[in-house]
């Protein structure tokens, strides 16, 4: 371990890595799966140079996800830990990030219908309720969700009720002396049974979805970012009550190819200023907060601050880094590899 690193920061943060399988328009367009997962865990990309000669650049991670990954093996090893602290008391995030099209999505959601295709956030939810059903008789329990997409400087409420999605007015983030950092008026719905997830899921999905039609495919161009209240209180034989509350922020972000220098002007232009700010202002401070840094810059974009009570400290954090194995994306897939070393 290097000079002046944080143990438990650590601990607390980790970064892994999910490569997908290819797929057919891939191959189609000729594409070599240039993504290679060595048996020791060890992420080998390999490349041509412009001369044709063969460069192979090797990476190591917390974690690293080949193609037949299961959603499940993700859930189980990666991310019930995090799910398991948020339950008694303390914050946790995680991240998807990636390009476009590399599997933010699928791992964070993925197919809710299907039960082996299920992602994170369904899974979270399967997880509190088997939690609940075997707890002890002195706890009770009240969780609830919000929902929210972070565009530019604006928030949205995916939660808000059919009919009301047209009025895509913004909410304010506010600081409180003690709560700290919130959303004013977010809607935070109470969720009493895993039967009444799929509602949740399906009208956060269409507002996300009505969003992006508006706006041009916004959905990769914003971060997401679901958020679970977990509060559980536990009476005591003296009469006594103690209550612990922890949230679990999930969070799909915004497509890292924003990152280069595009030549995108206007409103285009704003908004990939914005999310380069964001996906740059989340990497230092995953990284300062590695390295033991007392500065972390979290102020300096509206998602870290939002996420300051979740990252760094007790907290938990684990980031999913996304790739494509195809030698079509081989530009993308290496900035995504630097991005992850780079906080880590
Ligand atoms: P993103 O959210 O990063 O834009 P998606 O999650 O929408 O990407 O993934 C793009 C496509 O690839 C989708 O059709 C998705 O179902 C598929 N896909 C992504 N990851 C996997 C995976 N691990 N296994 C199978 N299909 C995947």
């Amino acid at each position: 371990c290097t000079s002046g690193k944080a143990h438990e920061a650590e601990d607390n943060i980790k970064v892994i890595i999910r490569c997908r399988p290819i797929n057919e328009m891939e191959k189609k367009q000729g594409s070599q799966t240039v993504v290679a997962i060595k048996e020791d865990g060890e992420l080998v990309v390999h490349r041509k140079t412009k001369d044709g000669k063969k460069l192979s650049k090797e990476f190591t991670f917390d974690a690293v996800y080949g193609p037949t990954s299961l959603q499940k093996d993700i859930f189980t090893f990666s991310i019930r830990s995090l799910v398991d602290a948020a339950l008694d008391g303390y914050n946790a995030t995680i991240f998807a990030y990636g390009q476009t099209g590399s599997g933010k999505s699928f791992t964070m959601m993925g197919n809710e219908k299907d039960e082996d295709l299920r992602g994170v956030i369904p899974r979270t939810f399967q997880h509190i309720f088997d939690y609940k059903s075997v707890a002890d008789e002195s706890e009770e329990y009240l969780f609830r969700a919000s929902y929210i997409e972070l565009y530019g400087d604006n928030i949205y409420d995916l939660l808000i009720k059919r009919g009301k999605r047209e009025e895509k007015q913004s909410l304010k983030l506010r600081e409180h002396p003690e709560k700290g950092v919130y959303i004013e008026n977010v809607t935070l719905t109470p969720i009493r049974s895993e039967e009444e997830v799929p509602e949740l899921l399906e009208i956060g999905g269409s507002n996300r979805t009505v969003a992006s039609t508006q706006m041009n495919d916004v959905s990769s161009r914003s971060h997401s970012i679901f958020q679970l209240h977990l509060e559980v209180s536990k009476k005591y034989d003296d009469g006594s009550e103690h209550i612990r509350v922890g949230k679990l922020n999930l969070v799909d972000l915004a497509g890292s190819e924003t990152l280069k220098k595009t030549k995108a002007t206007g409103q285009r232009q704003k908004e990939g200023i914005e999310i380069n700010k964001s996906l740059s202002t989340l990497c230092r401070v995953i990284r300062n907060l590695n390295e033991g840094l007392t500065h972390i810059p979290y102020r300096e974009s509206n998602l870290t601050r939002l996420l300051q009570d979740s990252i760094g400290g007790n907290s938990k954090t684990v980031m999913i880094a996304n790739i494509s194995p195809a030698s079509f994306n081989i530009d993308e897939t290496i900035e995504t590899l630097r991005y992850a070393k780079r906080a880590k």
